[in-house]
């Protein structure tokens, strides 16, 4: 058995996915483009750098991000020499047919049968990593026969007989370094379905919707964006829909909930709710104060 050698701070559960990443060729780590960093678990950098591991960055839903956005993320991760970044959606099946050529790009010392591509799947929850899972054993051609048994402590799912996909290892949660990364993932995904937090997520939703996208407020919804702030949006959403509580005030519960589902389905638009500048600036504000 090869010797192990880990700094002394590493906690078991990152052992293990460092212990697991040593026998990968190319890390495919999947991130959500309409927040990139905020939908990151830094771990995988982390630890792909400990086993200077490629690392197949996927800017995956890019339905529902804008494009200037995204170029601009690929253009920011490609300035790491190992990284090579590509936006997709696991909608398009042409875009997830590329994913292996470009993961085989990383290593092309691997790939055939007597020394197949190893490839990782990481990512936070929500991602889509399942979906290219499935979208990529969609397209296996091949059945593969019975593994030898060494492989017994490392599930191997095998694509075809030059490329296999390692099972991936715990979940990884993610790291939300500032409160709006809480607040981007929450209006993303649709976690914390409660009706309070979904007032809340909606409001810092409108706010960073009138200040990146109000011509996509104005064009959905008919709002003079100038003269509004966060809950004018919202509260103009239930106007507009005539959203009203019993008694006849306005309700602000549904209309949250529209506003966020109208995001998360693109209804509004494609949007993004970072950039790499938009990023650093909101980082360096955060640790100054
Ligand atoms: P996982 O937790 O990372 O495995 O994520 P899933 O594969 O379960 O996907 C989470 C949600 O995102 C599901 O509702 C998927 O249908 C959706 N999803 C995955 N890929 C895309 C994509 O490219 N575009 C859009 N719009 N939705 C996607």
């Amino acid at each position: 058995m090869a010797i192990q050698w880990f700094p002394g701070h590493m906690n078991a559960a990152k052992k293990k996915a460092a212990e697991q990443m040593a026998d990968v060729d190319v890390v495919i780590e999947v991130v959500d483009a309409r927040l990139p960093e905020a939908s990151t678990n830094p771990l995988v950098e982390e630890l792909r750098k400990f086993r200077a591991k490629p690392c197949l960055k996927v800017l995956n839903k890019i339905d529902l991000a804008d494009p200037d956005a995204t170029a601009a993320w690929v253009r920011y991760f490609e300035q790491d020499d190992a990284v090579t970044a590509y936006a997709m959606t696991t909608k398009k099946p042409a875009d997830v047919a590329r994913v292996i050529d470009k993961a085989r790009a990383l290593a092309p010392h691997r790939g055939v049968p007597t020394k197949p591509l190893r490839l990782m799947i990481m990512g936070i929850p929500n991602v889509g990593k399942s979906t290219l899972m499935n979208a990529l054993l969609k397209r296996r051609v091949a059945k593969v026969g019975d593994e030898p048994a060494v492989t017994k402590t490392q599930q191997k799912i095998y694509l075809d007989k030059n490329t296999a996909i390692i099972d991936t290892p715990g979940l990884l949660w993610p790291k939300i370094a500032m409160p709006s990364d809480g607040l981007a993932l929450a209006a993303s995904h649709a976690i914390g379905a409660n009706a309070l937090i979904e007032e809340e997520v909606a409001e810092w939703l409108a706010g960073e919707l009138l200040r990146r996208y109000p011509q996509l407020l104005a064009a959905r919804y008919g709002f003079k964006t100038a003269e509004m702030d966060a809950i004018a949006v919202v509260e103009g959403l239930a106007q507009k829909r005539g959203y009203r509580i019993r008694g006849g005030d306005w309700d602000y519960e549904k209309a949250s909930h529209m506003l966020l589902q109208d995001y998360r389905s693109g209804a509004l638009g494609r949007i993004s709710l970072e950039t790499p500048e938009t990023r650093a600036a909101a980082l360096a504000a955060f640790t100054e104060a």
